[in-house]
């Protein structure tokens, strides 16, 4: 994979146009499909509403989020209500975010956030713009890059350097079970975990989870039964290879 971008000048005056037009090339000249590891990445036509990208081999589509800078805890995106009703979709895009370098002209970042990984809870409502705007009243959202755990986060260029493809595939493949989930379900087994991943060592207790108990509780107010619901997302989740119990309330991540 060369992270460079195509040196051929460009006839755009504005910085942010002339980055657009690279990290785009750039996707569709290099970048792999996560999915299945196709090289086919296509552009959508212009003003596709949603998504810019798919891939012609498994039909994955993607969105593509570019920046200089690293993506701090949120990210902007397009109207909240239209990105809320496209969450239950099967076309739902990815997203890739990508950072780069316009003096050395190549890529420093990308990674991708599968889309089984869009919950109601990372969808962002921003306020109305005002009434003196073009469009006013017009509601846009944020994705909550802090609200998703780092198993949804795949890099693929890290500091300047590709990742092992066959890493990024695996990685890709851990956690595809939660598409055939019902965003609402989703949602809860998202949220417990990154739980577990925050306690920061694979072996942890039904304790260290329960620990959570509070938090879960206030982002979900109407659930009762916030430990019982804990402990069906650790079996859901052991069922499906994500985590193993080693003994009577132990339990492992899996790498
Ligand atoms: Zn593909």
């Amino acid at each position: 994979m060369k992270l460079e971008f195509d040196e051929a000048p460009l006839a755009y005056t504005s910085g942010s146009q002339t980055a657009r037009v690279r990290t785009e090339r750039w996707v569709r000249d290099w970048a792999y499909c996560p999915n299945c590891g196709g090289a086919n990445i296509r552009a959508f036509p212009n003003n596709s509403p949603l998504a810019d990208f798919y891939c012609t081999t498994c039909n994955e589509e993607y969105e593509l989020k570019s920046q200089k800078n690293g993506f701090g805890k949120k990210v902007l995106d397009g109207a909240y209500h239209a990105k809320c009703e496209r969450l239950a979709a099967s076309n739902n895009p990815s997203l890739f975010l990508l950072n780069y370098d316009l003096q050395k002209l190549h890529v420093t970042n990308l990674f991708v956030v599968p889309k089984h990984f869009f919950v109601h809870e990372i969808i962002e409502e921003r306020k109305p713009l005002a009434a003196t705007a073009r469009r006013a009243g017009w509601i846009g959202s944020h994705i909550r890059l802090d609200r998703i755990p780092a198993s949804g986060k795949i890099f693929i260029i890290r500091g300047g350097a590709a990742e092992p493809k066959e890493a990024v595939l695996a990685q890709w493949q851990r956690t595809l079970f939660l598409r055939d989930q019902p965003v609402e379900a989703r949602g809860w087994l998202v949220e417990v975990m990154k739980c577990v991943e925050s306690i920061g060592r694979p072996d942890f207790d039904i304790a260290d989870a329960y620990a959570f108990e509070t938090q879960l509780a206030q982002l979900y107010p109407s659930n009762r039964n916030v430990r019982p619901k804990i402990r069906q997302q650790l079996q859901f989740l052991r069922d499906r290879g994500y985590l193993e119990f080693t003994s009577r309330g132990h339990y492992r991540l899996r790498p």
